[in-house]
């Protein structure tokens, strides 16, 4: 068997993998390619930075749990000595040290939605409010967007419909936002969708749809839906620009961050960051913003469960075809709900071609048993795909395919500096209950 035959034996047989994309670029032709070919680059990037805060006082406004921010939506920077030692115990000896610091993006908390969904649906509804309130003339160009929340103009937006497909958080946070502002909320859910998920939503007076269907299916119908209204905007996950950029807003503040705790980024202090990925969106915002900020430094890896590894079937397979995780034989099957997705955005894929560094599975088995880790050692309340990228710089490490990257990055002998940066994508909003099922299984697979 050769190296790729095996490789593609693993991935079919659903056994962990750490795949390396062979067509990344050096950073800046990258991303000069990227804004050749596509029109998208860093000042869109700080556009939507610049929309963020123009909004922080409309939402500090709707949401009162944001008063405290002044409407900032941000998370921690959380180093994670305790977790990190947890884990260098299933290593074989191997220490930590030598691999450099594991430091946790703590969306998990991200307020209002829970997950970091709060980055991307929550910034497309208020756009859109932005530019249909506009539109209609209920406000002018030059008013602040605070205005938005004008009972008049709560009062013009009930007559108008925002909708979306989603596994779970999308939901919630397109739904939460949509209901602030006085919208109707239509959310179409995907057969994975928990079912505290939908009755949240549900208390909080937004129509949801349940599709006794995978993801792809859910949005393909809720698209379908809002085409012959007018009245109805419609949130499309697998192309949306708006959702996208409100997620890349995030690679600035954590140049601040790494900056205000004193981390350097550079050739001898690499940066690594492991984004767990369901249509690509927020890990692909993520990403895109890193690489223009920290460039051939920051290396930024997919996180994928072994059963839908969408964007790795995809980027593997090159963008002339659509292709899904289901051609390979897998199921889409997972706990990890935020990432049950069986076929990847084009947009995002083409986005990342030229500069993902490559893309690691995990076993849900593996993520179970992180979560149970990561609340023991951490007190950290993470769902289970939140909890993927704790095992990716192990896998990174003591995987042939993973030492190969580092040897032709010059990254083999120098790892002592290295930060990790593991993106934890949900969990605080968890019902208590819930949250100690993920805990039971995932000791069960402690030793
Ligand atoms: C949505 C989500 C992801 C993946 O984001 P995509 O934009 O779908 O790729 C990862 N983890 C959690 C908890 C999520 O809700």
């Amino acid at each position: 068997m050769t190296d790729n035959q095996a490789f593609l034996a693993r991935l079919k047989a659903s056994q962990p993998v750490v795949w390396i994309n062979s067509r990344q670029k050096p950073s800046d032709q990258a991303l000069r390619d990227c804004h050749a070919d596509l029109g998208l680059g860093f000042e869109d990037v700080i556009k939507a930075c610049d929309n963020w805060q123009a909004l922080a006082p409309l939402l500090a406004k709707i949401f009162p749990q944001l008063e405290a921010t002044g409407g900032r939506i941000d998370s921690p920077l959380l180093p994670v000595p305790q977790l990190q030692k947890a884990l260098g115990q299933k290593a074989k000896g191997q220490e930590n040290e030598q691999i450099g610091h594991y430091l946790l993006k703590a969306d998990h908390a991200l307020p209002v939605a829970g997950s970091v969904k709060a980055r991307g649906g929550i910034y497309e509804v208020c756009m859109h409010a932005w530019s249909l309130a506009t539109e209609l003339g209920l406000m002018s160009a030059k008013d602040d967007p605070i205005t938005l929340a004008d009972e008049a103009i709560r009062q013009h937006f009930s007559n108008y419909v925002i909708a979306v497909g989603s596994t779970g958080n999308l939901g919630l946070s397109v739904g939460l936002a949509a209901r602030a502002l006085g919208f109707k909320a239509v959310v179409h859910m995907s057969s994975d969708a928990k079912a505290w998920k939908v009755k949240r939503l549900e208390d909080n007076g937004v129509e949801v749809i349940q599709h006794d269907a995978d993801y792809g299916k859910a949005v393909g119908a809720a698209r379908i839906a809002a085409a012959p209204d007018p009245n109805i905007y419609f949130v499309d996950d697998e192309c949306s620009q708006l959702l996208f950029f409100g997620y890349s807003a995030a690679a600035v503040s954590l140049k601040k961050q790494l900056a205000d705790q004193g981390r350097v980024v550079s050739q001898d202090h690499p940066l690594f960051l492991y984004l767990p990925c369901g249509i690509g969106g927020a890990p692909g915002g993520v990403a895109f913003g890193v690489k223009y900020l920290f460039g051939d430094h920051a290396h930024c890896f997919f996180v994928e469960p072994v059963e839908a590894p969408c964007a790795l079937v995809q980027l593997m397979s090159g963008l002339e075809k659509p292709v899904t995780v289901y051609d390979f034989g897998l199921t889409n099957k997972t706990e990890a709900d935020g990432m049950a997705v069986a076929e990847v955005s084009h947009f995002v894929a083409k986005v990342m071609e030229p500069m993902l560094s490559g893309v690691i599975t995990a076993k849900d088995e593996d993520l179970l048993r992180f979560v149970a880790l990561a609340h023991d050692h951490e007190g950290l309340k993470l769902e289970p795909s939140a909890a993927a990228g704790l095992g990716c710089p192990q896998a990174l490490f003591e995987s042939q395919e993973g030492q190969a990257y580092l040897a032709k990055h010059g990254l083999s002998d120098n790892l002592g500096n290295a930060h990790h940066i593991i993106w934890a994508t949900g969990g605080s909003l968890v019902p208590q209950e819930q949250f100690e099922r993920f805990l039971e299984k995932g000791r069960a697979f402690l030793d």
